[in-house]
């Protein structure tokens, strides 16, 4: 059994904040700056250049890789850390397209992440042989899987309305008709059980500043399954991806396996600081992580509902076809969002007029959940979003 309370205590939670952000930045483990501590003064500051060998920072994306994809039901020796995620998705989107050189369609929805859009189009730009895009809405896009498909590209779990694609069943699909799979797990890592052998997908990614709690810009990870990795083409082809980096040779040669997937000097500090959140992770059983989700799921948009008349749901009702999110809309989402985040509770704002809540077992509970729906009906109910001061926006929403 998975102690959910012992789990709490070792986050870091801010006096006075009840957390409802972690699908954007997980808190911080309370273990992180001890740990980072030791880094920094007994590697860094002590090997100097020698840590490489003697920290083992040189296979840290491997090992690091390792312990995320037992995460992620991917085998020893399929996924590799490094980069963001937006680099992750154009260099698995890049090999999977090579994989299929006679075919023209990349097929995503139009719920995705606009990142993984963006870099879509700049591959096919880049490319020059008449790529098309093809973003059918999210439901539209089993139907749209064709013989004329390259490449299905998807995030599992939508960032704005946490709707859960079924990975298994559309892979399937879309082996059917001889297309290759991209699965983004940005919204799925750390949020739900996923198996990546199972569902039989080609290539996945994903960040690890969400769900996993990893810390600002925590380096992101590439799985591409056991049976392409020698075939995958390279994209992006650092000294760091070459069989033999230190050979120092003219002419790249990728590297054996996953380790192709390697770009350049891989950011240590990150990864250290993912670490103890991977320590945490171990204790973690993904199917109670699951089904304590969905509770705080249900209690959440049962208590909105009930005392915010105001606020429409857009995430599924069924919590098995959606994610660790709840969403709702609301005209005025971003100024009753700032009058939240004012009053302690954070969860975000996204475009046109989504107000998101991540609803994360592993630090919050349904007293949270409770408390956090006072504070939105007093918000709702008293108008208090309703100054100027909440509808200036931020940079960063
Ligand atoms: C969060 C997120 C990203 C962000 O990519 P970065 O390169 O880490 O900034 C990309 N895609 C999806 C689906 C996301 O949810």
């Amino acid at each position: 059994m998975t102690d959910f309370a012992a789990l709490k205590r070792r986050f870091h939670l801010p006096e006075g904040v009840i957390y409802l952000d972690g699908n954007s930045l997980g808190p911080m483990p309370v273990a992180v700056p001890e740990h980072m501590a030791h880094v920094l003064r007994n590697e860094w500051a002590e090997e100097l250049i020698r840590g490489w060998n003697t920290a083992g920072w040189y296979t840290q994306p491997a090992r690091v890789g390792d312990r995320i994809g037992r995460l992620l039901g991917a085998s020893e020796g399929s996924v590799v850390m490094g980069d963001t995620l937006s680099v992750k998705v154009h260099q698995a989107l890049a090999a999977a397209l090579a994989m299929r050189p006679e075919r023209k369609v990349i097929l995503s929805d139009n719920g995705n992440f606009p990142s993984d859009l963006y870099i879509a189009q700049g591959i096919a730009g880049m490319l020059g042989r008449g790529h098309e895009l093809r973003t059918p809405a999210p439901e539209d896009v089993e139907a749209a899987i064709t013989d004329e498909v390259a490449v299905l590209m998807l995030t599992e779990v939508d960032y704005r309305t946490g709707r859960k694609h079924d990975m298994k069943r559309l892979t399937e699909k879309a082996h059917a008709h001889g297309v290759l799979t991209v699965w983004d797990l940005a919204h799925s890592a750390g949020a739900l059980p996923v198996d990546l052998a199972a569902a039989g997908a080609d290539f996945a990614v994903g960040c690890t500043y969400k769900f996993l709690n990893g810390g600002p810009g925590s380096p992101a990870f590439i799985y591409v399954a056991p049976q392409h990795q020698e075939q995958a083409a390279v994209a992006l082809s650092g000294w760091m991806g070459h069989t033999a980096p230190f050979a120092f040779s003219p002419d790249y040669v990728p590297g054996e396996g996953i380790a192709r997937m390697r770009v350049g000097t891989p950011p240590v500090l990150g990864l250290s600081a993912l670490e103890p959140a991977l320590d945490i992770w171990e204790e973690v059983d993904m199917q109670e992580l699951r089904t304590r989700s969905i509770e705080l799921g249900e209690l959440f948009i049962r208590e909105v509902e009930a005392r915010c008349p105001e606020l429409r749901l857009a995430s599924p009702r069924d919590g098995t076809a959606r994610g660790s999110q709840v969403s709702f809309r609301f005209e005025d989402g971003y100024a009753a969002m700032q009058a939240l985040i004012d009053r302690g509770v954070i969860g975000d704002f996204r475009m046109p007029d989504i107000m998101r809540f991540g609803l994360t077992p592993l630090y919050i509970d349904e007293d949270d959940v409770r408390r956090a729906v006072d504070v939105i009906e007093d918000v709702m109910s008293n108008r208090l979003w309703d100054t100027p001061q909440y509808k200036a926006r931020k940079a960063v929403t």
